[in-house]
């Protein structure tokens, strides 16, 4: 059979993770927590399932849900979406941004890319019929080069895909990257697909800012987001999609065929848990710990790095341990130490090898200190 994407193999976290497995490695390579879910969740979960609370959910998600994530979204951010006509509930923030491309890209629009990037973001583009326009991001800082966006957008420029904090390389958006972006798109008919998935994620006292704290930019954004990261249950593949009213309608329109509901019991026992804070306020705190426990072990090798400022990933460069190709690094070091990493070349469509791997760190803390003594030693 021809294929629609003829450049896509399996996907890197797929292949890392079953050769971790295969090689009983330490997996610092896919992002997952190793650790479980709130007990509290599971209860909950447990109460819905068993009194009878799994059948079809609404198309646009359960009510309870959208609306406690609506409170929890004006709580944070100070920003009101309506959870009758702004809130969508997903099949993972992977499904959002699928249904976010397909409601805005026709065949020929160009889509800007800021590479590296989230493996589903080219594929989704493409197969609408879309065309990626690519802008690098430069190692070691990974900043924005806002120029360089403006000279890639012209009459066919139909959206922008952003991903703050960024996997893999950690950044965070600041208010002038918010700023930028907002003039850039000034009078011109493009929309903003956001994924920030990793909003709870932040370190060192940066603050996420959502694309919906900007009023210009809030009017054009499909903001994507995931309970899967900040509720350690990445398995449920929940994740949803707030948009302004009229961009909501279109979203809705392609996610009532692409899915057209997502997972019930889980989604009322979140409604229940959104409501308590103290599972998602620490969440920085909490990842930070487990950034430096690693990184630290990571100061005694040769690996160089700046530390990741948001997400559970930290990269670091192998220049002085490793001429080879970071992707054959990559299996090496799994079969070799038994510690499996992502290369960071699969998140551009060119494989940019700047000599980097990807290592997740949202594992107990057993692992980090096993899979980073090992690492020290490099
Ligand atoms: N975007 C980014 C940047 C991610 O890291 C992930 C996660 N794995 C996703 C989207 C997909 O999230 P989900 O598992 O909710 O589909
Ligand atoms: N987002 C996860 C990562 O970057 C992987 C999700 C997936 O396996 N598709 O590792």
């Amino acid at each position: 059979l021809p294929s629609k994407l003829p450049y896509a193999g399996t996907t890197i976290f797929t292949v890392m993770s079953k050769l971790a497995t295969d090689e009983g490695a330490y997996n610092l390579s896919q992002g997952f927590p190793s650790f479980d879910c709130s007990p509290k969740l599971s209860e909950l979960v447990s109460h819905y399932v068993k009194n009878g609370y799994n059948q079809y959910a609404p198309m646009s998600g359960v009510p309870a849900f959208r609306e406690s994530l609506a409170e929890k979204t004006s709580l944070i951010y100070g920003v009101n979406y309506d959870p009758e006509t702004e809130v969508t509930i997903t099949s993972g923030a992977t499904e959002a941004l699928f249904c976010a491309v397909t409601a805005v890209v026709y065949p020929g629009d160009e889509v800007i890319v800021l590479e590296p990037a989230y493996d589903s973001y080219v594929p989704a583009i493409d197969l609408n019929g879309g065309v990626p326009i690519f802008v690098t991001l430069d190692a070691p800082d990974f900043k924005i080069d806002w120029e360089a966006v403006k000279e890639k957008i012209t009459d066919k420029t139909k959206a922008i895909m952003i991903n703050t904090p960024h996997n893999p390389v950690g950044t965070v958006f600041s208010k002038a990257d918010l700023d930028a972006l907002a003039n850039l798109i000034q009078n011109r008919d493009i929309y903003i697909i956001s994924d920030e998935v990793y909003e709870h994620i932040v370190f060192d006292g940066e603050i996420h800012h959502s694309m919906m704290t900007h009023p210009q930019l809030q009017e054009r954004t499909f903001v994507c987001g995931s309970v899967g990261k900040t509720y350690h249950t990445t398995g449920w593949k929940i994740g949803y999609c707030l948009a302004p009213k009229a961009l909501t309608e279109e979203f809705r329109r392609i996610h009532q065929y692409i899915t057209f509901s997502t997972v019930t019991p889980m989604q009322y026992a979140l409604a229940d848990f959104l409501k308590l804070p103290e599972h998602y306020l620490n969440l920085g705190e909490f990842y930070q710990k487990k950034r430096d426990r690693f990184n630290d072990a990571l100061k005694a090798s040769r690996f160089t790095f700046n530390p990741s400022k948001g997400s559970f990933f930290q990269i670091a460069s192998f220049r002085n341990i490793s001429e080879e190709y970071d992707y054959d690094l990559a299996v090496r070091l799994t079969k070799e130490i038994k510690v499996a990493s992502v290369p960071v070349s699969v998140f551009y469509k060119e494989k940019k090898d700047d000599k980097l791997l990807r290592f997740c760190f949202a594992k107990d803390d057993e692992i980090l200190d096993k899979a980073g003594e090992i690492l020290s030693k490099l």
